[in-house]
């Protein structure tokens, strides 16, 4: 029988409860045991595809085409695991499945209530995933805070999951502990209300993960022990961290590992967390910075900037640069800025490397390819992804083939030369307004042409990479495009599409219709970005 850990969090959202959950798995997989993690989305939403990355946060796609929460990534990259949609629980897939089995007279004639349906198929669905999956752990991430409304199935859900194997399930609770300005001291009553409320939900947590600006000490563990009814020796102090990698070997320092296979009666084995505290020395040690500017447009709410729908783009930039012992530094640029004013795409060079990444809708898309334009002709090394690629292509046709009018159907459906545009299947299901049947999602094979940067990044001529778009490279314009120049480095051998493009003469000029952001982990950086930042460093040492 798997173990069964859920993570719930208290006293406010974006504590770093997916983070957490990632850390505690790469703790346990260090001591050699097989883990596998969920994120529980409490929302109506079937899957994270329609939801806007400003409120969300990036929509981070699986192999399989799942469209879910960013904090999968994180599991991904902490684990070094691909995930599936059986990773993913969202109220609407679950209530989805019950209503279309009542459908199906699956009940037998019973009546079919909230409770204990819903939480039987959230059940269902964890040891389904723990069966398939064949590990020795599931951790399971219950997205939201406790006390919410929205969240209360699967704590009830969780609750007669310990009633039923009250010897293989685990709580633990995140929890945050404010330091008010105006009192300069630490307080714990936020979280002993927070496991107040886990309790009336039937739960008490085992372990309490205490995030806060600092470490906690010796009284404040001794208060939320007595409190919140936890051993003292299971408060575990979890304070800030310059780098996320760090909270694996923060946990450890408390001896979190042994103390969850403790609670379970299972063997402490020896851990072995070696290559990543070497990463870590590498993070905090690193002097010589990279810097890479993004061209973007999901950075404002409001007064704040926000990284979240860029973070796997952030991620594979740092694991790239550390593979070579440097600091990246990330500028936000706002494309629409170069749209009002072009004059500004000059600040550009102040960058070693510039990244265009993938987007929906016209809004700053001139800007974009202005940004592209100006990376061509000054040689600074350019990654282009997905939407990336599209505009770089209509950078190309417009400026270098001639084809002034050049666009995507995206953002002119009249375009006179339309370089990019959808195949005629999506087209007909577009017209009907099909718009779920109409993206590419997930994982296709992808042909690289032998001689190309492409290549000798992969060291491999067939690759797989994840995809989530609806447009494509018009074929009627490869000739043209490669007459000019263009490399089309990559190609999808079923549907003859074009994944890769390439310009010679650029020491890296390089776009992708697939994101490869999604498959870089921190110790196995992605080829395509290692070879960026590399070139990245070499602009460096030309221009400084
Ligand atoms: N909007 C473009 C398309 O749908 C690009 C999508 C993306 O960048 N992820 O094809």
């Amino acid at each position: 029988m798997p173990k069964f850990i859920f993570i719930a969090g208290g006293v406010m959202s974006g504590v770093g409860k997916g983070v957490a959950t990632a850390s505690i798995g790469k703790i346990l997989q260090s001591k050699g045991y097989k883990v596998t993690a969920i994120k529980i989305d409490p929302y109506i939403n079937v899957d994270a595809g329609t939801m806007n990355p400003i409120e969300h946060g990036e929509i981070f796609v699986t192999d399989d085409g799942t469209e879910c929460d960013q904090d999968i990534g994180n599991y991904e990259r902490f684990l070094d695991i691909n995930l599936t949609t059986n990773n993913y629980i969202t109220t609407g897939r679950v209530y989805q499945t019950v209503i279309n089995r009542e459908r199906n007279l699956e009940y037998a004639g019973k009546c079919v209530e909230v409770v204990p349906d819903i939480p039987n198929e959230v059940i269902w669905r964890i040891k389904k995933t723990a069966k398939i999956t064949k590990i020795d752990f599931v951790l399971i991430e219950i997205g939201g805070t406790v006390g919410e409304y929205q969240n209360l199935l699967f704590l009830e859900a969780a609750r007669m999951m310990k009633l039923k194997h009250p010897k293989d399930v685990l709580f633990v609770l995140v929890s945050y502990l404010p330091i008010p300005r105006m009192i300069g001291e630490m307080k714990t009553k936020p979280t002993q209300t927070a496991v107040r409320l886990l309790n009336e939900a039937g739960i008490q947590p085992d372990i309490i993960l205490a995030r806060a600006k600092l470490p906690l000490d010796e009284p404040r563990k001794r208060k939320i022990s007595i409190f919140c009814n936890v051993q003292k020796e299971d408060v575990i102090s979890a304070p800030d961290v310059k780098s996320i990698y760090e909270i694996p070997i923060n946990f450890e320092k408390e001896n979190l590992g042994s103390k969850i296979l403790k609670k379970f009666d299972l063997p402490i084995k020896k851990r072995n967390l070696k290559d990543w505290e070497k990463l870590v020395k590498i993070i905090k040690n690193a002097k010589k910075s990279v810097k890479i500017g993004l061209v973007g447009k999901y950075f404002q709410t409001g007064q704040f900037t926000l990284m979240d729908s860029y973070i796997s783009i952030i991620e594979a930039i740092k694991h790239a640069t550390w593979f070579f012992k440097r600091k990246p530094e990330i500028f936000w640029l706002s494309a629409e800025k170069y749209e009002q004013n072009p004059k500004l795409v000059k600040e550009l060079k102040n960058y070693e490397g510039i990244i265009v990444p993938g987007g929906f809708g016209s809004r700053g898309v001139e800007g974009k390819i202005k940004a592209i334009e100006f990376c061509r002709k000054n040689k600074i090394p350019f990654l282009g992804l997905c939407l990336g690629m599209q505009l770089a292509i209509v950078e190309f046709a417009r400026n270098v083939c001639g084809l002034k009018e050049a666009n995507s159907t995206e953002f002119n459906s009249d375009s006179k030369y339309p370089v990019i545009d959808v195949m005629p299947e999506q087209k007909a299901l577009l017209k009907e307004k099909k718009y779920g049947g109409t993206m590419r999602l997930g994982a296709y094979t992808c042909k690289i042409k032998p001689d190309t940067l492409s290549a000798r990044a992969y060291r491999a001529l067939t690759i797989s990479e994840r995809h989530r778009h609806r447009y494509e490279l018009n074929n009627e314009f490869r000739e043209v495009l490669e007459r000019k120049g263009m490399v089309m480095a990559g190609i999808n051998p079923e549907k003859d599409l074009v994944e890769i493009i390439e310009l010679k003469n650029h020491p890296f000029f390089v776009a992708t219709q697939f994101h490869p952001e999604y498959k870089s982990r921190p110790l196995k950086p992605h080829p395509l970005f290692r070879e960026f930042i590399k070139a990245a460093i070499k602009n460096n040492s030309i221009s400084h």
